[in-house]
């Protein structure tokens, strides 16, 4: 008797071309005026999604960073070294633009092209992410001082990635990072201790930093106090005469998750940085980048549900259970067709958001959107994500536990977007403040979301409005109106962009079930379950 006969467990999933495969991107793509980029989201879309891309992202956190504070002689060298599997997915993602395109296409949909990139590029591994995301939201802020920008913006835009540590003018590309966060304070920047004292070079910056991601990155957008307030500062890791600023990176941290990317402890000691922005502006200064990375936290998000959902699809359509393919069991095609439909909303969401980015500059209306839009599908996004991460997972029952799959990993990553960039409550309370200095913008957001209103979402909006105009607390209630506002906005769009938004009211918004797998039954949810199923290039 052959004892070890392997039978129903599913073929190993092959390269999937990720922009071929996802049922909404390219069509949105062309309606935000990105139909430009297509080829290159294709292209790009064909290598995201290989094998090799799945066995880089494992390889990569798998062999985690580490952290060198001194050399064999004792000086302080302060170098994080990284697996090749790191420097791999870096170098694919830097030489298409991944960091780049929305600035050296600066025309119609550039935004929204580079956030499908980001999209296509996170899937399957997210730590490099970071200081991609960071490099490619500092322009703005960075813009705040021309001197600097203009040496800095060319070397930030280059598409070729030059990991060496040596002075970023003598590099082939260079990466930004930022460090806000300190011990006593993340979300309460204002407690910043770190302080600035005018030089007759700039700035000389004492203090710490509790996190700072991708230490390894060429220079830093760090606050810091000044005789003027708290301000922000552009702190190099190279002088201009070669020589090394002093750049004291203690530790690494231990994180549950995002582990192929470091994320460390930083201390300045009459460190040089230069001021960015006005004086006692710091907050004002570095928020053009955080609102950058904010949407990225979205972007990465929407890839984690979609390649977790692709991944639980495919084990589904590939198993049998109780005489029939999974899938095929009513009980799995509604869990598969729900989580289908939320990530089809995160998407959408995600690419509405991005078009605000590419809009705003010439459109006032599209400006104030963006202020309440961003936070509101950043709360939304990063926070159901773990929820359908979780769910893909059970998908694929014991197999989707265990750690030589990749759900674990995912399952680590999920939480971390609601976290970084600011958390849920200082995100929702994002949203009141800035509700209160664009008093036009819910009107906005209101007039978008009854282009294709439901009741459902109508409700939803008039349960909004009615609680920012009596509610006791508002903070108290910054999260339900904030809710109201996401399940109002999504129904919309899934009303406008797909044929699902009935359906979708019914899973989030007029029925009250907690989990995936509750939406009421009828024909579609077969066809909707297999919009999720992958099929190999
Ligand atoms: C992996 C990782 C990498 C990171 N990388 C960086 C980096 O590169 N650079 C950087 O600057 N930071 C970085 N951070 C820090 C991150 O941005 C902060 O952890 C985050 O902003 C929250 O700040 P905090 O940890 O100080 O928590 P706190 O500010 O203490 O918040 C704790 C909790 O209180 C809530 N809260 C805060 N204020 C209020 C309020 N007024 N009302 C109600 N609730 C409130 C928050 O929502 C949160 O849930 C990183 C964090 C992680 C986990």
């Amino acid at each position: 008797m052959n004892t070890h006969e392997v039978v129903n467990q599913p073929p190993p999933l092959g390269d999937v071309d990720l922009h071929a495969h996802d049922p909404v991107l390219g069509r949105l793509v062309d309606e935000f005026d990105a139909s430009w980029a297509q080829d290159r989201l294709s292209e790009f879309g064909r290598i995201a999604g290989t094998r090799e891309t799945h066995e880089l992202a494992e390889a990569a956190n798998r062999h985690e960073p580490e952290l060198r504070t001194h050399d064999r002689y004792g000086h302080r060298i302060d170098q994080v070294d990284f697996h090749p599997a790191w420097h791999a997915l870096m170098d694919r993602a830097v030489s298409h633009g991944v960091h780049s395109l929305g600035w050296t296409e600066d025309g119609p949909g550039s935004q929204v092209a580079r956030t499908s990139l980001m999209y296509l590029d996170s899937q399957v591994e997210q730590g490099h992410g970071c200081p991609i995301s960071m490099t490619a939201s500092v322009v703005p802020s960075l813009r705040m001082a021309p001197e600097l920008s203009s040496v800095w913006e060319p070397r930030l835009l280059s598409t070729s990635y030059d990991p060496s540590f040596r002075p970023a003018s003598e590099k082939a590309g260079a990466l930004m990072g930022m460090g806000m966060t300190e011990k006593q304070g993340g979300s309460d920047v204002r407690a910043n201790t770190t302080a600035a004292v005018p030089a007759a070079d700039g700035h000389r910056l004492t203090g710490h930093k509790w996190f700072t991601s991708a230490p390894m990155c060429d220079a830093f957008l760090v606050l810091a106090q000044a005789p003027g307030g708290l301000s922000c500062f552009f702190v190099p890791r190279f002088l201009e005469d070669g020589t090394t600023n002093t750049f004291r990176i203690q530790r690494l941290k231990n994180k549950l998750g995002n582990r192929s990317n470091a994320s460390s402890e930083i201390e300045f000691d009459e460190t040089a940085g230069w001021m960015v922005g006005e004086g006692g502006r710091g907050v004002a200064t570095i928020i053009e980048m955080v609102i950058g990375t904010r949407l990225d936290c979205i972007t990465g998000s929407a890839a984690l549900m979609r390649q977790s959902l692709t991944h639980a699809a495919w084990h589904v359509s590939h198993r049998s259970a109780f005489g029939k393919t999974l899938i095929d069991q009513p009980a799995m095609t509604n869990v598969i067709a729900d989580l289908e439909l939320e990530t089809e909303a995160a998407t959408l969401l995600m690419l509405r958001v991005a078009a605000m980015f590419d809009r705003a500059p010439h459109d006032e209306r599209e400006a104030a959107l963006r202020r309440i839009a961003t936070p509101i599908a950043k709360y939304w996004v990063t926070k159901r994500t773990t929820a359908v991460v979780r769910e893909s997972m059970e998908c694929l029952g014991g197999n989707g536990y265990v750690e030589e799959s990749p759900l674990p990993r995912w399952f680590r990553e999920s939480p971390l977007n609601a976290i970084w960039e600011g958390s849920g409550n200082v995100i929702a309370l994002d949203v009141l403040r800035a509700l209160r200095r664009e008093p036009h913008a819910l009107a906005f957001l209101g007039d978008e979301i009854m282009l294709d209103a439901s009741a459902a979402a109508i409700g939803q909006l008039a349960a909004a409005r009615e609680m920012l105009e009596t509610s006791e607390n508002h903070e108290s209630d910054a999260r339900r109106i904030v809710e109201c506002l996401a399940r109002a906005w999504s129904s919309s769009l899934m009303a406008r962009h797909t044929a699902f938004g009935e359906l979708y009211d019914a899973g989030r918004i007029t029925e009250s079930h907690a989990m995936f797998g509750t939406l009421p039954h009828c024909d579609e949810l077969r066809d909707i379950a297999g919009r999720a199923v992958p099929t190999l290039a």
